[in-house]
């Protein structure tokens, strides 16, 4: 148990199974996955990990009114927007692009949700949040903001706390994963699993998927994600300290950049929902999942690993991508 008020907002454990038929086809390490799509909170995600410990901080705070930042189709936001009004809070969500003649996907939701959007063209991380926030103080509203992603050292204790779900069901199964691999983009994620290896003691490789180049808060990805692993150690006073060297971020999957579906994502979204009927989301975990099919191509794994995919949702983003996917 991670000792920081949170809000219960999904349903746990999340199902962790194996993917026989993909294993067989790829006849490489076993492969297994963790299905944080199926969190449940509005189509599920990693984001409402991270939500519940922001979300019982904004409580804690009083804060009557959450803003966030993300890309038009964000996940993050979606969920955001979805746990903000089962709270009763008024929600403000600082979004990339421009106001769609239609609205589909996370953004229909978003809508669904009853979330106030502002449209920000190509500042997609929050650049206007500030701007905003001060409007919100002058009409009598208590702000709680959220960066990017959900990826402070709150939001991050999300996923020191799924190690431990995920330690009880591998020695609930007696399985011992060589390898976790997944799509890391602001870092939460990332930073969240590093950190609970290290606090609950699991012998596994990290091995995240970059998705985005661009830097983030002036820095690239890696160091931002040790710094974070590292603020949100103290946070949790545990004698540890994270270096360059401990984290392993792979960016060689970045493909045509942020968003743009190729033809490895494209197989990876056909090749998991022929194999196993399990869907991918064309942004993230479709990248992830052809890195991990190219590192088995590669003979990167030992055929006696055991590799655990760490699907973090996103579904919904599907849908506005028909056209690239068919
Ligand atoms: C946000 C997101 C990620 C990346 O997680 P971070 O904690 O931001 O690195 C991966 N997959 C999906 C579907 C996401 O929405």
């Amino acid at each position: 148990m991670i000792p920081f008020n949170s809000i219960l907002l999904g349903f746990y454990p999340t199902p962790l199974t194996m993917l026989t038929s993909l294993t067989r086809h790829l006849a490489g390490p076993e492969i297994y996955i963790k299905r944080d799509d199926l969190t449940g909170l509005a189509f599920g995600g990693n984001k409402t990990r991270k939500l519940e410990f922001l979300l019982g901080d904004a409580k804690s705070k009083n804060c009557d009114t959450i803003i966030t930042a993300g890309a038009q189709q964000s996940n993050h936001c979606r969920q955001t927007a979805a746990a903000s009004a089962l709270l009763g809070m008024e929600c403000h969500l600082v979004l990339g692009g421009e106001e769609p003649s239609d609205f589909n996907g996370n953004l229909l939701l978003d809508k669904l949700f009853g979330a106030h959007l502002h449209y920000c063209g190509n500042l997609r991380k929050g650049e206007k949040i500030p701007e905003i926030v001060e409007q919100l103080k002058s009409n009598g509203k208590t702000p709680y903001i959220i960066p990017y992603g959900g990826s402070n050292s709150i939001g991050t204790l999300g996923f020191v706390g799924a190690v431990e779900e995920l330690k009880i069901q591998m020695k609930d199964k007696s399985l011992q994963f060589s390898h976790i691999i997944f799509a890391s983009s602001s870092g939460g994620t990332h930073a969240g699993l590093m950190v609970g290896k290290a606090l609950y003691n699991i012998d596994t490789e990290i091995l995240g998927i970059g998705i985005d180049k661009d830097e983030i808060e002036g820095m690239t990805l890696e160091k931002f994600i040790v710094k974070l692993a590292n603020t949100t150690a103290r946070k949790l006073n545990l004698e540890m300290k994270f270096h360059k060297n401990d984290i392993y971020l792979n960016n060689n999957y970045l493909g045509e950049g942020y968003g743009i579906v190729g033809e490895a994502e494209k197989e990876a979204i056909d090749l998991l929902a022929r194999s196993e009927g399990i869907l991918l989301d064309p942004v993230y975990t479709a990248k992830a999942m052809a890195g991990l099919i190219d590192l088995i191509r590669k003979q990167q794994f030992d055929k006696k690993d055991k590799v655990l995919f760490w699907h973090t949702g996103g579904t919904p983003a599907l849908f506005p991508c028909a056209s690239k996917l068919v």
